[in-house]
């Protein structure tokens, strides 16, 4: 049994995704091509977002964000501890500082309450010009983006929405990627809404920011190709990558059933072990179940039993942002996450995908 079986998923959509790939390979438009201007406007149209741009992977998507922002040296974003490497190094890539915050010990996204502790400890600090929230939807779920906005509103904070694993859920009919003033997410193969290569994008009402970040993803040219306007990346999906994503993107909500029944039957089969504590859903939420993923102080023990059975797992995330090597300098002796270290010791992924067997 596979973790993320995308062979059946391909097997499925085979012929249609065939004929797409074999559209490009005719017309030889490999960059920026038709399908890729195809892709952003339905992807915007799905996510309900007037900009959709598309760029190389998930990673360079929060960069292009942070750099629309003018986000740099001097100033410092807050982030979760307990996210996926990307978020936080985007950050410190472009040479602002990130910020830790604890999880929420029920969703496990970015806890609200200590998000505002920790800005009004920044605040007094006064050590860096505090700039912008970036939240995660984590495993799926949406982070909650009502009292994250409030937050941001109060302390004049820009909030950055890191959907590379949310696309697909959302908040009361809301689709994750139309949160905060500009989120972003990722085609990586094993992300909910996945290519067969490296992808991301970058959705925003805003449209001096899309203007910029359609600069910037072209080494920032100007209105003339050959006249550079500013400093960028050369961060474009493949317009290979954007045909496959057009023909997931319409099968994509049938995906999402598929995976919320999945979650359902785990739900449900789980329920009758008092020591596993299965997903939280909020009321008005819908996850896109990136990951299916339990908490167990047993957890050592039950992966070695799903082990023996042939059943494979995987624990998302082991380590903490304000735990990792490269971000030691940050650490300070007053701060501590209780929770999210909880989390990283005790909570361990099954397989989920919308081609789950009985
Ligand atoms: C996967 C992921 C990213 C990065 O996406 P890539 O396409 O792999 O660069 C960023 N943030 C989160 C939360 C992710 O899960």
């Amino acid at each position: 049994m596979q973790f993320i079986d995308l062979q059946a998923q391909y097997k499925h959509l085979k012929s249609k995704i065939d004929a797409r790939i074999q559209t490009v390979l005719d017309h030889g438009k490999y960059i920026l091509g038709p399908e890729v201007f195809e892709f952003e406007e339905k992807l915007a149209d799905y996510v309900g977002v007037k900009h959709a741009i598309s760029c190389a992977n998930g990673t360079d998507a929060l960069q292009l964000a942070l750099m629309a922002m003018k986000i740099g040296p001097g100033d410092a974003v807050f982030c979760p501890t307990f996210t996926f490497f990307a978020s936080a190094e985007a950050i410190a890539f472009v040479g602002a500082t990130p910020i830790f915050v604890d999880s929420d010990e029920v969703t496990y996204n970015i806890c609200p309450q200590d998000l505002e502790k920790r800005i009004v400890a920044a605040q007094e600090n006064g050590k860096y010009n505090l700039k912008a929230i970036m939240a995660v939807d984590l495993f799926g779920l949406p982070a909650s983006y009502l009292q994250i906005q409030k937050i941001a509103d109060q302390y004049n904070l820009l909030l950055i929405e890191d959907a590379a694993q949310g696309f697909g859920g959302s908040i009361n009919g809301q689709k994750a990627g139309s949160f905060g003033n500009i989120a972003t997410t990722s085609f990586f193969p094993a992300k909910p809404l996945g290519c067969y290569g490296d992808g991301g994008a970058i959705f925003t009402n805003n449209d001096n920011y899309a203007q910029l970040i359609k600069s910037l993803r072209v080494h920032g040219k100007g209105t003339n190709k050959y006249d550079n306007i500013r400093i960028g990346m050369n961060s474009r999906l493949d317009t290979i990558q954007a045909a496959i994503l057009l023909e997931k993107l319409s099968f994509f909500p049938d995906e999402l059933i598929a995976r919320q029944n999945a979650a359902e039957k785990y739900n449900k089969e789980l329920s009758m072990y008092n020591d596993i504590v299965t997903p939280y859903v909020p009321k008005g939420y819908a996850s896109s179940w990136a990951q299916y993923t339990i908490k167990s102080d047993n957890r050592d023990s039950y992966r070695n039993k799903y082990k023996e059975k042939g059943i494979p797992t995987v624990i998302y995330y082991e380590t903490c942002m304000h735990q990792q090597t490269v971000f030691k300098d940050l650490r300070n002796n007053s701060d501590n996450f209780p929770c999210a270290e909880d989390l990283s010791k005790s909570v361990f992924s099954l397989p989920m995908h919308g081609y789950l067997d009985k």
